[in-house]
């Protein structure tokens, strides 16, 4: 797997000598400043351990202004500067590979200020992502953007991913959430953008640019987040069903008779539950037979007299009536909604235990999934006969894992050598679909030539304009994205 990913190496720019080095240490002090390979190997490799990184420094400032004189120096010095959050992301944009700085940003970690009339909360861009929405609960509000790496990603690389999750249908992903951000640019100044207005016309919507740009065109230090109020209810609901077609009749009933309490609408196929079943110790199938797909639905409500259950019942009944869901089991406690959750957000790691995975993160318009799904596992098995698609996500905004686990008994480094070509064929079909091959994962080092190869001559001339102005050295996040 290694070989496809080493392949794009940036430019090569010289390596910062010893006293450059030295310099850069001295702005956060001998405790933050780490040259140890085994103390740097943590920030080196990722999740999917895709990714071996190398970097001659890992540096953990303290407050912005340690950020603003890093790359006050590296602007100075023409030194290259990766900067991670969490180390979650799936496409490698937070991986040094030699000659670049990393910059960790988990200590810039408080919550500046919480307003909860304003509904808004202030916080420091390496907040995990689950602290924000404690602070948020413990005043009764929501921060709603919800993923599975919410204990480790940090909002910084929330926001520079612009990061989806389950609660997109309802809450839109994590640029919809932002007023404001406290930006330090690639020559050290500091943009101080953080502002609570929910209008604001005044010209160019500079925010947007750092929202989803993977570090490549500024490094986000704080940002002022939407809170929304509370629901006083949820309920959580499992259907098992024989076809796409009803899983997508499914969704656009729920949509259609429960508008914006509809907060998530989830799907997995079989495989999911067999893998689930077989990996993960404590999950438990919650309908009593197996069915070719499932739907995780949840509905939310704010008047706190059970008129999310009632409408989930009728709607799920009505649809039991009429053979569209074969079964299904509704949640009756939290512990049972959490059950049911710990389902679908357990399901990523369980393809691990099963061999080599290619994974895909695509969107295609709602009613064109199930053509996707279909024609995806007819490309793949004329392929790879015995490949395993495991196609899950949310289904409510179009965007699907494809994710594909190797024929069994397979060597797994014969079945990864696949992978570009695997992308190329999924890729394509998604295209064809007037869809997008990155959904909510990002660009990163992964996807860099694909989208060259995808998007306009235009629209790539604009994305370099907006790179050379920000960052006319190109010392922010070389090699990634652009
Ligand atoms: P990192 O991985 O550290 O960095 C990601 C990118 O942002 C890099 O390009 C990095 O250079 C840049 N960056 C980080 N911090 C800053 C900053 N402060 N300023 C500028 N640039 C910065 N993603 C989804 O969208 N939806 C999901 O449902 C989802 N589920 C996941 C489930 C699991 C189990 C895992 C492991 C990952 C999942 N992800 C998902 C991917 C990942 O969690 C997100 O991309 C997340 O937003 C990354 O945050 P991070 O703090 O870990 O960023």
């Amino acid at each position: 797997m290694k070989v496809i990913m080493q392949r794009h190496n940036p430019a090569p720019r010289p390596m910062p000598d010893t006293a450059l080095l030295a310099r850069f240490a001295a702005i956060v002090g001998p405790a933050h400043a780490i040259a140890e390979p085994t103390e740097q190997a943590p920030y080196l490799r990722e999740w999917r351990d895709l990714w071996h990184g190398k970097t001659p420094l890992v540096l953990r400032p303290g407050s912005t202004a340690e950020v603003a004189a890093i790359m006050e120096l590296a602007h100075e010095t023409g030194t290259a500067i990766v900067p991670q959050g969490g180390n979650t992301g799936l496409v490698g944009g937070q991986i040094p590979f030699g000659h670049e700085i990393l910059l960790s940003l988990g200590r810039l970690a408080r919550i500046r200020a919480i307003d909860p009339d304003g509904n808004t909360i202030t916080v420091e861009a390496g907040v995990p992502l689950a602290k924000v929405q404690e602070a948020a609960a413990s005043l009764d509000r929501l921060y709603p953007l919800s993923l599975a790496s919410q204990g480790s990603c940090q909002i910084g690389g929330n926001l520079s991913t612009n990061a989806g999750g389950v609660a997109v249908l309802a809450y839109g992903n994590a640029r919809d959430s932002v007023l404001g951000l406290e930006v330090v640019l690639s020559d050290g100044r500091v943009w101080e953008g953080l502002r609570a207005l929910r209008k604001d016309n005044t010209g160019y919507d500079l925010k947007s640019l750092f929202l989803g740009s993977e570090g490549t065109l500024g490094i986000i230090t704080a940002a002022v987040l939407k809170l929304f109020p509370r629901p006083r209810e949820t309920t959580v609901a499992f259907a098992g069903l024989a076809s796409l077609e009803a899983v997508r009749t499914l969704f656009e009933r729920m949509r259609a008779a429960s508008g914006p309490m509809l907060t998530a609408f989830e799907m997995m196929p079989e495989r999911a539950m067999e893998f689930l079943t077989r990996h993960v110790p404590d999950a438990r199938d919650p309908l009593s037979r197996r069915h070719a797909w499932y739907a995780l639905i949840e509905l939310s409500g704010h008047q706190g007299e059970g008129e999310t259950r009632a409408l989930v019942e009728r709607i799920l009944g009505g649809a039991i009536e009429g053979g569209i869901v074969a079964d299904a089991a509704i949640a009756e406690t939290l512990q049972q909604a959490r059950a049911l959750w710990h389902l679908r957000e357990s399901l990523p790691d369980t393809q691990r235990h099963e061999g080599g995975s290619i994974k895909h993160d695509v969107s295609v318009p709602v009613a064109r999934l199930p053509e996707l799904i279909e024609r995806g596992n007819i490309l793949i098995e004329a392929m790879m006969p015995g490949a395993r698609p495991l196609p899950f996500g949310h289904f409510g905004d179009g965007n699907l894992h494809y994710n594909v686990s190797q024929p069994p008994g397979m060597a797994k480094a014969r079945f990864l050598a696949e992978w570009a070509p695997v992308n190329a064929r999924i890729h394509a079909l998604v295209l064809e679909l007037g869809g997008s091959i990155s959904a909510e994962h990002g660009v990163g080092r992964l996807k860099r030539e694909e989208i060259a190869r995808i998007k306009s001559p235009t629209e790539m001339e604009l994305m370099r304009s907006l790179k050379a102005a920000l960052d006319p050295q190109g010392i922010l996040n070389p090699g990634k994205v652009l």
